[in-house]
């Protein structure tokens, strides 16, 4: 492994956020696109300051949701520190896009001819310490008898390649729609809210890691949720959200549980 003390600048977090790790709820929440952070090292991969803020980088707004989620139902959250940008913390690296040479319109002219070397030290400081520490927090779990339903929060753009998205929220799902079904049924009770089924894209073992690696192989109950960007942008948008998502957590165990 390449030298982190390189890779990482003297101001720049630790590769992961840990919150409520003391919660006691069934739920486990992840944040794979919670920052736009880049490491010091590798100054602003050639991109613009302002592409830099958009949702190519990151889930906006995913972070406040699920931190009003965390709190809500005091439980525990882990969330990536570091933007997709630089390596997708929610795809198989093997898969030549979890390091992105184009994101939407925008080039990423600093992953461009990346050595074997360069890819495996993101790997190695970013993408492994995040998805280790959530396979420690199940085992852990497991060790101690405690159920989880893991819950991965996710933010969607309101507009992708020119084309403006009608629902205000998504359910997604791969493999084990157990879990993901009652979330759906439990959102779309309310009718003022568009809650899309496995669209605008849905979870795949190619485009995703943190649900088919950790929730379906361990066979625990899930859902991934996406929001659109532009309803969470504010406190106040975040706190909805949070509290419509968590209501329907809590009642969605009780189905699936029966208790
Ligand atoms: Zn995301």
């Amino acid at each position: 492994m390449a030298d982190a003390r390189s890779f990482f600048g003297p101001d720049d977090p630790p590769p992961y956020t840990e919150e409520c790790l003391e919660g006691d709820s069934d739920f486990l929440i992840t944040v794979d696109h919670a920052s736009a952070r880049i490491p010091a090292s590798l100054g602003t991969l050639g991109v613009s300051p302002s592409e830099l803020t958009r949702h190519i980088a990151w889930d906006i707004g995913a972070l406040g949701v699920a931190r009003g989620l965390s709190r809500r139902l005091n439980a525990t959250l882990i969330a990536s520190n570091y933007s997709r940008l630089v390596i997708d913390c929610n795809r198989d690296p093997h898969v030549p896009s979890a390091i992105p040479l184009i994101s939407e319109y925008t080039a990423i002219p600093g992953n461009e001819g990346l050595s074997e070397a360069a890819r495996q030290q993101r790997v190695d400081a970013l993408f492994t310490p995040y998805q280790s520490r959530i396979a420690a927090l199940l085992d852990a779990r497991a060790a101690a008898g405690r159920r989880t339903i893991l819950v991965s929060q996710h933010s969607m753009t309101p507009t992708f390649k020119g084309q403006s998205r009608a629902m205000h929220a998504a359910i997604l799902y791969n493999r084990d729609r157990r879990f993901a079904g009652a979330m759906l049924d439990l959102l779309r009770a309310d009718p003022t809210r568009v809650i899309a089924d496995n669209e605008p894209y849905f979870v795949s073992d190619d485009t995703d890691y943190t649900v088919p690696v950790h929730a379906e192989r361990r066979g625990l109950l899930h859902v991934e949720i996406e929001v659109r960007q532009d309803l969470v942008t504010t406190d106040s948008g975040q706190a909805e959200w949070a509290d419509r998502i968590a209501h329907a957590l809590v009642q969605a165990r009780q189905l699936c549980l029966g208790e």
